[in-house]
């Protein structure tokens, strides 16, 4: 079955926040060959739905101040005329939207395609959910590391971006 994105305006890689862990920002950084902080960032925590313990506290003062991990985005900067230009590295996120690991369509979903076809069928990467499950768990490890360092905000996007996967 092709794809709805080939007819579609690309809105989700338009309007949506598009959160990442280590392993997604490592796996853009070589095969784009772009520095991490050319795309990715630490975002203000404004999302209503987030994993908890993926969210970065960042100390540039004396409050805590909570970040996530986050493309540069709305519009996403990896965005190019032709496409996704990393589509071979794109983030977890981007390759189950609108879904859930469940199944289930995400809330704040704008796809007006995915939620009509048969779930599955269309993103196959849901065969290999477990491999990325396991990233999210251990990105919750380097996060809550992160997190007992107490570090300013530039330092804590140096310390979840300098993680080497392979
Ligand atoms: S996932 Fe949905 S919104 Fe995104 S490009 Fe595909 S059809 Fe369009
Ligand atoms: S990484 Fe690619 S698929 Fe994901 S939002 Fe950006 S352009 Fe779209």
């Amino acid at each position: 079955m092709a794809s709805p994105c080939v007819m579609c305006n690309k809105s989700c890689c338009n309007s949506q926040v598009i959160t990442v862990t280590s392993f997604d920002v490592e796996r853009i950084a070589r095969h784009s060959n772009l520095k991490p902080w050319r795309f990715a960032q630490l975002r203000k925590l404004d999302l209503p739905t987030c994993l908890n313990n993926h969210v970065v506290e960042c100390w540039d003062g004396k409050e805590r101040e909570d970040h996530i991990l986050a493309l540069k985005s709305l519009p996403c900067k990896l965005r190019s005329e032709e496409g996704c230009s990393v589509y071979e590295a794109r983030p977890f996120s981007c390759r189950l939207y609108p879904h859930w690991k469940t199944g289930q369509v995400s809330k704040d979903a704008v796809c007006p395609f995915v939620p009509k076809m048969m779930f599955g069928m269309v993103k196959p990467d849901l065969l290999h959910v477990e491999h990325f499950e396991k990233e999210n768990l251990e990105f919750s490890g380097i996060v809550r590391e992160c997190n007992r360092r107490k570090l300013t905000k530039e330092k804590a996007f140096e310390f979840l971006t300098q993680v080497r996967i392979y």
